[in-house]
């Protein structure tokens, strides 16, 4: 079987979604917490597991030997992501997993955010289990979901500086996670994903203003000034303060990523920015 863990969250239902375009509903397995978000899977044919991250106990004998799985990273900061993920990699190791793939960071990312991946990339190497580390650079929808904020006060406000980044769409990710678990010679391989094409918050501005036919300026604060925008609109502090850190990474290049694993991985161009700001004005 192939199993997605997160199957309800966005990057997983469009694992899901594109794994179903390549082999029979009944060869896939949804990881999720809550059975009735995933219905229209198992409508579908996808086989359903109720697991949660918290609960070592709800994955015993959720895998098979022989499964490729991939293990999408969770979003529960404050619960200790490095413990969860281990959770599921001990469950893939009793069970004897063919591939264990998981979402991961860049290597040249350094802020915080990054530290639960690479605690995480750790265990697996640890435990022996084939694996499969699937580097993911930023998602172009974390800022075109932000567009709304950006048209409002007719700015792009971000503490990156002058910085470039490679983000892709998370279909990017998705078809790039499909290839590997439905494809051969996977085992032990590390992937830094990102965009074909590098792009500054200036030229993000730029495409939007040219889209919308509105002024758009970028506006560069420091981090402090950003983690006090981001707390001000109600963002918990810890958090707001590693965001504005990813910004300052970003200043200094450490969301650049020029292997080109990704288009490879997918086999086709990454989704340009420019497209997943189209798709997000049209709402
Ligand atoms: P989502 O927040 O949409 O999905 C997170 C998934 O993790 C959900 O399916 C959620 O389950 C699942 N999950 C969280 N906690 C647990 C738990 N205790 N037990 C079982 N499942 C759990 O994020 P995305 O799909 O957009 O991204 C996937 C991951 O990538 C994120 O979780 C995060 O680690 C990382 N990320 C990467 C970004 C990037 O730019 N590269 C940006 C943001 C996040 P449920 O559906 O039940 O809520």
């Amino acid at each position: 079987s192939i199993v997605v863990t997160g199957a309800t969250g966005h990057l997983g239902r469009l694992v899901v979604e594109q794994l179903l375009e390549k082999v029979p509903a009944g060869q896939v397995t949804a990881v999720v917490r809550d059975e009735s978000r995933a219905a229209d899977l198992a409508a579908r044919g996808v086989r359903l597991a109720v697991a949660d991250y918290n609960a070592p106990e709800t994955f015993d004998g959720l895998f098979s030997a022989g499964d490729k799985v991939l293990l999408i990273s969770g979003n529960e900061f404050a619960k200790g992501r490095v413990q969860q993920h281990k959770v599921v990699i001990e469950a893939a190791r009793a069970a004897g997993v063919a591939l264990l793939a998981y979402t991961s960071a860049p290597a040249s990312l350094t802020a915080s955010l990054a530290d639960d991946h690479r605690g995480t990339e750790e265990a697996l190497l640890a435990s022996g289990l084939p694996y499969a580390l699937l580097r993911n650079g930023w998602y172009h929808e974390n800022y075109t979901e932000q567009l709304g904020t950006v048209l409002e006060h007719g700015a792009v406000v971000a503490a990156a500086g002058e910085g470039r980044l490679s983000s892709a769409a998370r279909a990017d990710y998705a078809a790039a996670a499909v290839a590997v678990l439905t494809g051969e010679g996977h085992e032990n391989k590390t992937y830094e994903l990102g965009g074909d094409e590098a792009w500054s918050f200036a030229e993000y501005a730029a495409e939007i203003s040219r889209q919308t036919g509105k002024e758009i300026r970028y506006t560069p604060v420091s981090t402090e000034q950003y983690a006090a925008i981001l707390t001000g609109a109600g963002v918990p502090g810890p958090f707001a303060e590693m965001l504005a850190n990813v910004d300052a990474a970003i200043a200094e290049g450490e969301l650049e990523v020029t292997t080109g694993d990704l288009s490879r991985l997918a086999g086709r161009p990454t989704t340009p920015l420019a497209d997943a700001i189209a798709v997000a004005l049209k709402g």
